[in-house]
């Protein structure tokens, strides 16, 4: 059977996400992109024309939430990368994978349509082209919703999405219409320079610090949220806000109009805004209810002279390239299956439709996976009266009761709800089809990957002492393995449940722990805490002995001699899927919390020394560890 024939729509965020585990899948994937680079609308002023960037703009979501769980940002980027690192860190990911050879750029799609079963894909300076699949990936944030507001107004209009400085509103009187992210920014900014600024808005979402106890703000929403329900959360961040003593001032602005965290998910994060606000550096009225020339009328009656108006009024969903029934949102509707497949019609997806709270990118890759599978036929599709139920009911338990399942907030959603029901699905796509290599390494990835960013340097404050504990428990015998003739085997190693690894400290103490083992030739994988005992001696001394043992560490066979290294991310996703596979549900449940605590593990791969050549890795890994 051919490869289905797949056309990806954008080289943003979403898209290169999707070209890349398509791909990878196997698939033969043509992207077209109506810029000349990639990056969307983290590429300022991008030649589309359809980046909302401004010049200041920074991310109000972490480092952590801004990267593929795959390609982790640089720890010199800052904690909330200005657009300009993003933009530098999409770029890295697409020199990574060498995606831009699937791309054409400055091809913008004019129209996709169905023809004879298949469809054809029209782009500006190209011919029409047949695909089994198109998928959608060209944001949903470049076109401008604008309120209808009787009356005319005689000054400048323009929306946030053409806004990139304040100088061309300086000394003006501007109105800013919003109370989002954007619209507290863009006040903000040109406060500093207008005669005088208004906010026009009858609720501001709620403003949340950059940091709670020094920590980024959105490290506190794991997935441990989804075991309280939804009042309790809200009640524990404010709390913690309190305690922290970081609740912003909300000074003069209007209330919230919602619980935090409910029916709405986006919040204000920013320190800029928050002093602003503290300040009082711009003033606020209710909505704009009419225009009369040069002057704004608000709902409460009150008026104010202006010379311009900024409207932060949010963009429409909106792919003008697909036929109207397929391709425009009403609000925040965008009826979805899973919130990826078009349940109009077959071999139609869309990535990045959907607002999951902080940070978009595991999103994006976990979708790309998720219809990856799909569409290599090993993920079976509903029948479309299972798909439409699905939708009825409003997606995933906590998104319904979080967002209400009115149908209105079918793109907002609870992203660790969410990413739950991808992975439960993925977990069940082997049953159908057979699979080809490369997406069978994308697989492990997906399943081997934890689903929070480890907190780097941390370690459980029990750690010491279960360290100690298993210390004192340790078999008598353990030690003697030390010197005993490194004659074992990889073959003995195997048979055995347990490996006691012996470490060495600076004067040559051996340290023996016993530790769950996987072996998959030449190595031997292990998972431990990145600053515990055994692997900071590694990084020491990477000469260590590797012995068949029982769970207490009493030796059952000779200790093989091995070097040790710490892996990087992409390695260690097949380490994790070897140890997976060789121990049940107890080391599951055990690496889960760890990762759910976000105890910083690594995993390390053992080589033994006859048998381990030198390899590149070899000796970049040895220099990492000495
Ligand atoms: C001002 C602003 C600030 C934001 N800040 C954050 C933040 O801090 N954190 C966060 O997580 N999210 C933020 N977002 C959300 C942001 O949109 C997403 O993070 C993400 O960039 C969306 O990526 P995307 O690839 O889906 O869309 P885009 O980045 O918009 O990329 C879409 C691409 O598709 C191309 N395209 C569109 N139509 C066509 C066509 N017909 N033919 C060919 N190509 C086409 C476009 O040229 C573009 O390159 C912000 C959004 C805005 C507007």
């Amino acid at each position: 059977m051919s490869r289905p024939r797949t056309c990806v729509i954008g080289a943003g965020m979403s898209g290169l996400a999707a070209v890349h585990a398509l791909t990878r899948a196997g698939l033969e994937v043509s992207c077209y992109e109506a810029g000349s680079n990639v990056g969307g609308m983290w590429r300022y002023e991008n030649d589309s024309g359809m980046s909302a960037a401004y010049r200041s703009l920074q991310t109000n979501t972490s480092r952590e939430r801004m990267q593929y769980p795959s390609f982790p940002m640089p720890g010199s980027m800052p904690e909330f990368p200005h657009h300009s690192d993003v933009l530098a860190y999409l770029e890295s990911y697409a020199t990574e994978h060498d995606l831009a050879r699937h791309i054409s750029f400055r091809a913008r799609v004019e129209q996709v349509r169905s023809a004879e079963g298949e469809w054809e894909v029209t782009a500006a300076g190209d011919s029409a082209r047949r695909f089994d699949w198109v998928v959608v990936a060209g944001g949903h944030y470049w076109d401008p919703a604008i309120p209808t507001v009787p009356g005319e107004f005689s000054g400048t209009l323009i929306h946030a999405r053409d806004y990139r400085t304040p100088e061309r509103l300086a000394g003006m009187r501007v109105v800013v219409v919003g109370g989002s992210q954007s619209a507290l920014d863009i006040a903000t900014e040109i406060s500093t320079l207008a005669q005088r600024t208004i906010l026009a808005c009858d609720h501001v979402h709620h403003l949340i610090p950059w940091r709670i106890f020094g920590r980024p703000y959105d490290e506190l929403d794991t997935a441990m949220s989804l075991l309280a329900p939804l009042p309790i959360v809200s009640l524990m961040m404010r709390a913690a806000m309190r305690i922290a003593r970081v609740t912003p001032d909300r000074g003069a602005l209007p209330p919230a109009g919602h619980p935090l965290f409910s029916t709405r998910w986006p919040a204000v994060v920013s320190p800029r805004v928050e002093a602003a606000v503290a300040a009082g550096a711009f003033a606020s009225r209710p909505s704009v209810s009419a225009l009369e020339r040069e002057t704004v009328v608000f709902a409460d009656g009150t008026t104010e002279p202006a010379d311009a108006i900024v409207f932060a009024s949010g963009y429409r969903i909106n792919f003008p390239f697909l036929a109207e029934d397929l391709g425009s949102g009403r609000g925040f509707e965008f009826p979805l299956y899973r919130r990826i497949l078009s349940p109009h019609v077959r071999g139609l997806a869309f990535i990045g439709v959907l607002e999951p709270g902080p940070g978009l990118f595991e999103i994006v890759e976990r979708q790309s996976q998720w219809l990856a599978a799909v569409i290599t036929g090993r993920l079976p599709i509903p029948d479309d009266q299972a798909i439409w139920r699905a939708i009825d009911a409003g997606g995933e338990r906590r998104s319904r009761r979080q967002f209400a399942a009115t149908g209105a907030h079918t793109i907002l959603c609870n992203r660790h709800a969410y990413l739950r029901v991808l992975a439960r699905d993925l977990s069940k796509r082997h049953a159908a089809g057979s699979m080809p290599a490369a997406q069978e390494v994308a697989d492990r990835e997906c399943a081997a990957r934890p689903t929070e960013r480890p907190r780097p340097g941390r370690r459980l404050p029990a750690a010491v002492a279960s360290a100690r504990l298993q210390a004192r428990l340790l078999s008598s015998t353990a030690n003697e393995v030390a010197s005993a003739d490194a004659s074992g085997t990889l073959a003995d190693l195997a048979k055995h449940r347990y490996a006691l690894l012996v470490t060495f400290r600076g004067d040559g103490t051996p340290v023996a722990t016993p530790v769950w083992a996987a072996v998959a030739r030449p190595f031997v994988y292990i998972r431990a805490e990145r600053n515990s005992g055994k692997v900071k001696r590694l990084r020491k001394n990477p000469r260590a002995l590797l012995a068949p043992c029982t769970s207490q560490g009493r030796p059952l066979g000779a200790p093989v001699l091995v070097t040790g290294r710490v892996l990087d991310a992409r390695e260690a996703h097949t380490a994790e899927h070897a140890l997976a596979g060789r121990y049940g549900i107890f080391r599951a449940v055990f690496e889960r919390t760890m990762d759910m605590m976000r105890v910083d593990m690594c995993h390390l791969a053992l080589s033994p020394e006859h048998s381990a050549e030198p390899t590149q890795g070899n000796r970049a890994a040895e220099a990492e560890l000495t």
